[in-house]
């Protein structure tokens, strides 16, 4: 039971078509292989940006898509269905170019984002470290003037493919203690003094590496800061609002999959000399999950649709994070359980699915963060 594409226009409609096409063609059948060694799906990165459809969101003159954010969710909605460590990797990407696209120079949009779009370029994205987790502004990597560059020192964590990607967004520390001391800085891969220095091992997304990362004196051309000096958590904090509504689509992707996965199982596996879906109590169960997931779906698209008027959008990203992850977690587990002994074992992907859905939760702000976003604004001046 795909996604409901009834509503959608044409051209979104033919978007999905061909996210669809090449997921299964491309993406499907390699999900497990990746996902047991642990390897980034590189080839697969290289023939998304062949296809167009790493830049989506941008503007046609800098190489992307010039597709709407609403359309743009909904091919990561279908990538998370096949295999979400990679629609992770995508999203993150575009979170990098969104902050250059939005705060870049000309000549940052021209030399940077252009390459990003068109997918020569892959993206990523580096706040968190080691003693600054949920308290961002709190972090300790500097960042110091050096004639016409900056010398970075410090170690970052959690880098969704730092080691990968061809720029990563990097913020550090300029100036005092706090949000306002932060800057922003694109630091190119091969950058000397700039390494990924451990690749963490994972519960699951096992084939999107997460690195932690060293920098050494790592020079960066003063060129290659984005926005002013001490502008760098605003940058951040405004590329997490566009960001979190990659990991909602995620979130009501993966839980779909889930979904099909258990809808196929339940119909096939008999005991009791019926279905296992002929039970009430099992139908009660998939008509949790199949409800719950479609109010995820209208939660981020309705978010994603004030993005695209220009409306304020900050709050509605959060509950949709929030929502879409909680539900991606929920219907995971029952998934797992509507399955029995075969949700346990690694030969169905369910058990991948409820491993996955738990990062979706943490990233890009746990959702204890989302909680107190919305709170703060449904309280605040
Ligand atoms: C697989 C993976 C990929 C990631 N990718 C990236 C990436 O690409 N780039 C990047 O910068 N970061 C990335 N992260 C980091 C992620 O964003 C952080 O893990 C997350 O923000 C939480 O920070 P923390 O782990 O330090 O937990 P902490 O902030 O130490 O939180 C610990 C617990 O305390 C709770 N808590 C903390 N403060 C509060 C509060 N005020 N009120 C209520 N509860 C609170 C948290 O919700 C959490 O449950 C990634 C993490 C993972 C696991």
């Amino acid at each position: 039971m795909p996604a409901d594409l009834r509503l959608l226009d044409d051209d979104q409609r033919a978007l999905v078509g061909l996210v669809r096409e090449f997921c299964t063609g491309e993406v499907a059948g390699s999900v497990e292989d990746y996902e047991r060694r642990g390897e980034d799906p590189a080839p697969l990165y290289a023939k998304l940006g062949e296809l167009g459809l790493s830049g989506l969101p941008f503007p046609e003159e800098y190489g992307g898509g010039g597709q709407t954010y609403s359309s743009y969710l909904l091919a990561i909605e279908e990538l998370a269905y096949h295999h979400l460590s990679f629609a992770i990797g995508v999203s993150v990407h575009t979170l990098c170019a969104f902050a250059v696209g939005e705060f870049g120079t000309d000549a940052q949009r021209k030399e940077v984002l252009s390459k990003l779009a068109s997918g020569e370029w892959y993206g990523a994205y580096s706040l968190s470290e080691s003693g600054s987790g949920s308290d961002a502004a709190s972090l300790s990597t500097t960042a110091v003037r050096a004639g016409g560059s900056y010398l970075l020192n410090g170690g970052k964590l959690w880098c969704t493919r730092g080691n990968e990607a061809d720029v990563v967004l990097l913020m550090a520390r300029t100036g005092d203690a706090g949000a306002k001391g932060i800057s922003a800085f694109l630091v190119a891969k091969g950058t000397a003094g700039f390494a990924g220095a451990k690749k963490e091992e994972k519960m699951g997304w096992r084939a999107s590496p997460t690195w932690q990362l060293t920098l050494d004196d790592a020079e960066v051309p003063e060129s290659r800061r984005l926005g002013e000096e001490g502008m760098g958590f605003r940058i951040a904090m405004a590329s997490l609002d566009s960001g979190r509504l990659g990991i909602a689509a995620c979130g009501i992707g993966l839980a779909q999959a889930a979904l099909d996965a258990t809808l196929d199982f339940t119909s096939e596996r008999e005991q009791f000399g019926r279905p296992v879906n002929a039970n009430q109590g099992v139908q009660f169960m998939l008509a949790d999950m199949a409800t719950e997931i479609e109010a995820g779906r209208r939660l981020y698209r309705h978010a994603a649709a004030l993005r695209d008027a220009g409306e304020d959008y900050g709050m509605q990203a959060a509950q949709a994070k929030l929502f879409c992850t909680d539900v991606a977690m929920r219907i995971t587990i029952d998934a797992v359980q509507l399955h029995g002994g075969y949700g346990y074992v690694t030969e169905y992907p369910a058990e991948r699915f409820m491993r996955d859905a738990k990062g979706l939760q943490i990233v890009e702000g746990t959702n204890q963060i989302q909680r107190f976003v919305i709170g703060r604004r449904l309280t605040g001046p």
